[in-house]
């Protein structure tokens, strides 16, 4: 783990700063290989459905698939839920806070379809790099990322960012270049949330994707 100055780039004008190309070079920063494997597949349950129906649609035995979603209980799935169905690759990322998820992602709410997954945790909760990529923004209140509150973003291989919001404290710096497992920041409720957790979005070509696709 290396250490980060501990310099924000916020905009203490109350302007907001938007993302702009960072002075490290992406390529020098990211030299390992593509890490964002699509590893699993999110499966949504239609009504009637069953985990033995999902368990033959993917050709993936029933019990890795209870193994992978904490499932006790194969009877008891709902419409709706969201099952994760793990695929033969294995992912090298990780995730950035540990816990449960208390919002997945694409689930409509009131602000519209949700881009990424929520994990509460404790105010101050360290926030980790989901894997080695370069910061290209932090800071509050930026440019298109408003109700994001505090953010880091950092830029991946293969056009992928990742996306940490809603932080009490943004501990890498613009233009530093991370590795997987160093700490960026700090779990807050910044912007628009209603308590402490974050809110871990990957997108892919400015696309939102859904993280589960990618975590190990
Ligand atoms: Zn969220």
């Amino acid at each position: 783990m290396i250490l980060l100055a501990l310099g924000s780039n916020e905009a203490c004008t109350g302007r907001p700063k938007p993302p702009v190309p960072a002075p490290t070079s992406l390529r020098e920063c990211v030299k390992g290989n593509h890490q964002f494997v699509e590893a699993k597949k999110v499966h949504l349950v239609k009504k009637h459905e069953t985990l033995f129906h999902i368990s033959n649609m993917y050709g993936v035995p029933i019990e890795k698939i209870a193994i992978e979603n904490g499932i006790k209980d194969p009877s008891k799935i709902s419409v709706g839920q969201a099952i994760v169905v793990p695929g033969n690759v294995s992912s090298n990322i990780i995730w950035p806070v540990r816990g449960r998820i208390s919002s997945y992602y694409g689930r409509r709410g009131r602000h519209g379809i949700h881009t990424g997954i929520d994990i509460p945790a404790p105010k101050g909760t360290a926030i980790v790099a989901a894997a080695d990529g370069l910061v290209i923004a932090s800071g509050k209140g930026l440019d298109g990322f408003s109700k994001y509150g505090r953010i880091v973003i950092l830029e991946h291989a293969n056009g992928i960012r990742t996306i940490y919001a809603h932080n009490k404290k943004n501990i890498a710096s613009r233009g530093s270049c991370i590795r997987t497992g160093d700490v960026i920041g700090e779990v807050g409720d910044s912007g628009n949330a209603t308590g402490p957790h974050l809110h871990f979005e990957i997108r892919k070509y400015g696309n939102p994707v859904d993280p589960l696709i990618y975590l190990p």
